[in-house]
């Protein structure tokens, strides 16, 4: 098996999942029929209260996208436009729309250093990098793993500061109690392509209740109330209904392919077995959740592997294997974020350390059991 040969498909680190095309097709014929295209039309509320009752949350409104889903997010919770430049703690281990949002809308990312457990912000530093300025918290549910919400939570009780999630790989991850997307003040969701569960682009945004959820449905189409009623500075972040159809469709299919990329994660434990008995690797932990997603296998390739991150990842690539360093750079380190407070290295020796290590394997549902083993067949002959 050479690199390129025409018969070997190539192993992505994801691929997003499709229900088959006749499954579709009536809903395109509804769509063509009825021309009602968007606006929260009857795909849309069909889905909405599906997700709702498939997440067991109290109020969910659905976005164009992640992205668009977190700058109204941050509307809704009055935090945009703050004067004297509010400031935001944040991870600078996640990817780079989390601090994009907040730039967006004028606020200023405080990168706080990770938890090695749990690759999200730890809630032991939040203290040190509080400052008169400081607003909000927006902490990550990194590959789905839960973040310390307890400890963060009650941080942000302490100091009268708002709590977002940044949920967008924690779709399905369920914890005890009332349930990870109800932790904080909001949650929000991505159903990007790559994401576990997708509607091709898309997002949502978790809240507490019917009236918040009213007030992000405004937000999300331009602040409108009736035909002649505006009330805030809302934006477009309409989900279609060909979105919303899709979404439908993937429902019913996800439970399966949580169990199939649970097989994954198994297989590539106990295939890595040895290489993290002799430190070479670190696997990734088990999730504290009561069910986690499986979205990522977020492998650490330490010095003791002899070949370095970068060369294992390289090896990879010529083996027609595709895995991807999440989340390398650190969003600190790009250039419009390394003057940020917080940004500087030394003050980021955790996330700093994994980024340069942390490689996340191929993780989907249609991986079959010859594609794994080699996988770990190339990380194998990789070792120096
Ligand atoms: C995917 C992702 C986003 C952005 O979501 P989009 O739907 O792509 O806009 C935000 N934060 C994190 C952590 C993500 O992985």
């Amino acid at each position: 098996m050479s690199p390129g040969e025409g018969s070997v498909r190539p192993i992505l680190v994801t691929q997003p999942d499709l229900p088959p095309l006749a499954e579709l097709l009536p809903s395109l014929e509804l769509l063509w029929e009825s021309r009602h295209l968007t606006n929260q039309g009857p795909f849309h509320q069909r889905l909405e209260q599906a997700l709702a009752e498939h997440l067991q949350v109290p109020a969910l409104s659905l976005f164009c996208n992640g992205t668009v889903a977190l700058l109204a997010a941050l509307r809704a919770l009055a935090l945009d436009g703050q004067a004297e430049g509010g400031e935001v703690l944040t991870t600078p281990y996640s990817f780079v729309a989390t601090a994009h949002v907040l730039r967006w809308v004028g606020l200023t990312p405080v990168f706080v250093d990770i938890d090695p457990e749990t690759f999200a912000i730890d809630p032991a530093r939040l203290e040190a990098a509080l400052t008169p300025r400081t607003r909000a918290v927006l902490p990550v549910h990194v590959y789905g793993y839960p973040c310390d919400t307890v400890a963060i939570d009650a941080f942000a009780r302490r100091h009268g500061l708002k709590v977002l999630y940044d949920a967008a790989h924690a779709f399905g991850v369920r914890t005890p109690g009332p349930g990870l997307l109800r932790a904080g003040d909001l949650s929000v969701l991505s159903f990007h392509a790559t994401k576990v569960f997708h509607t091709f682009e898309g997002g949502a945004v978790i809240g507490p209740d019917a009236r918040t959820k009213q007030q992000l449905d405004r937000i999300r189409n331009f602040g409108f109330v009736d035909e002649v009623t505006v009330d805030s500075i809302g934006i477009n972040g309409k989900m279609n209904e060909l979105q919303a159809a899709v979404g439908l469709l993937q429902l019913p299919r996800l439970e399966d392919h949580r169990q199939r990329r649970a097989a994954v994660d198994a297989a590539y434990r106990a295939g890595l077995a040895d290489l993290a008995a002799s430190g070479a690797v670190v696997l990734p932990p088990v999730s504290r959740a009561d069910a986690h997603n499986h979205g990522y296998f977020p492998l650490r390739v330490t010095a003791a592997f002899g070949c370095g991150r970068d060369d294992l990842y390289q090896r990879l690539r010529e083996a027609g294997i595709y895995a991807r360093r999440y989340f390398h750079p650190l969003i600190s380190e790009f250039p419009m974020y390394s003057a940020m407070p917080g940004a500087d290295p030394a003050q980021l020796p955790v996330a700093t350390q994994i980024a340069r290590e942390i490689l996340c394997l191929p993780m989907h549902a249609s991986l079959t059991d010859d594609e794994v083993e080699r996988v770990l067949r190339e990380i194998r002959r990789a070792v120096a």
